[in-house]
């Protein structure tokens, strides 16, 4: 190609913002004159790259903007330590069309037992598959909603909120709330509701809710409208944290025994 063409195209495909293309058009012709490959399936190769390069910069935004702590991801999620009903749910999950069915996740299990982690994880594969995902602990999101509605933005806030596919709340109820914070949560809750999946963790069991909720038919309106299209995930697991300090202790002590004995 001569110089001038060259120089040219490389200012217009810089000015169409198409990066990918600029940067292997080139190697792409001289690989296309090498295989005789039509006009057509050149201007397809680099249509292709253009676009794997835009879900790839799509994908590291989304991932970003998220909020997701990104060490917790599938890849580094030991799925052997989770029962086999919930393993088995997460494979189901893990296609993502409980989006599409606007279902919600509810992990529930003591302290430790992997609800963040795992809700991270599926938050990330989602993200991969090209949902939108926000990630925040339901003390965050509560005080966020104060200021909001304190200033009048509550509506602007939810709707901020509800470009999200889905939602993660982590650690429901796990500070105490005031009334107020419970009428925003509320709110929040009221507001996706049937619209986008929410995933949320919580230590307490629904028969604690109305430490959340505070009243009973408040607590039984927002678990109801949670519940009614579900997936609930048991973690009923002894703690991650506590499993791992439990086996160094466990060696350190029959390192000492050992000591004794001998
Ligand atoms: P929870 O939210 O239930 O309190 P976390 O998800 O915060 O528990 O898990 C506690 C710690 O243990 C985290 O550092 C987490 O990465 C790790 N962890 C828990 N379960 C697993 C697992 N199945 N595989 C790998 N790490 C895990
Ligand atoms: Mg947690």
């Amino acid at each position: 190609m001569k110089k001038n063409i060259k120089s040219v195209l490389n200012k217009n495909l810089r000015q169409l913002r198409l990066p990918a293309m600029l940067e292997c058009y080139n190697e792409q012709a001289i690989l296309a004159r090498k295989e005789s490959f039509s006009y057509e399936q050149y201007l397809l190769e680099l249509a292709e790259y253009e676009l794997e390069g835009r879900r790839e910069n799509r994908i590291a935004r989304y991932l970003k903007d998220s909020k997701i702590p990104l060490e917790k991801s599938l890849t580094t999620f030991d799925r052997k330590r989770l029962p086999q009903k919930v393993n088995a749910q997460l494979s189901v999950l893990l296609d993502g069309s409980f989006l599409n069915r606007t279902e919600n996740i509810l992990a529930f299990g003591n302290p430790g037992s992997g609800k963040t982690h795992l809700l991270c994880a599926i938050g990330q594969e989602l993200i991969y598959q090209g949902h939108r995902v926000l990630f925040k602990s339901c003390n965050l999101l509560v005080q966020e909603m104060l200021i909001a509605k304190r200033d009048l933005k509550l509506p602007n806030y939810l709707k901020k909120i509800a470009k999200y596919d889905a939602l993660i709340i982590d650690d429901i109820g796990y500070v105490q709330q005031d009334r107020q914070e419970m009428e925003v949560l509320f709110t929040l809750l009221a507001d996706r509701y049937e619209r986008s999946s929410m995933l949320i963790s919580s230590n307490l069991p629904f028969s604690q809710w109305e430490k959340i909720f505070k009243d009973p038919m408040t607590t039984a309106a927002a678990i109801d409208r949670l519940v009614h299209h579900s997936v609930i995930l048991e973690l009923n697991l002894t703690s991650y944290r506590l499993e791992h300090s439990q086996n160094t202790k466990q060696q350190k002590s029959a390192i000492k025994e050992n000591a004794v004995l001998e």
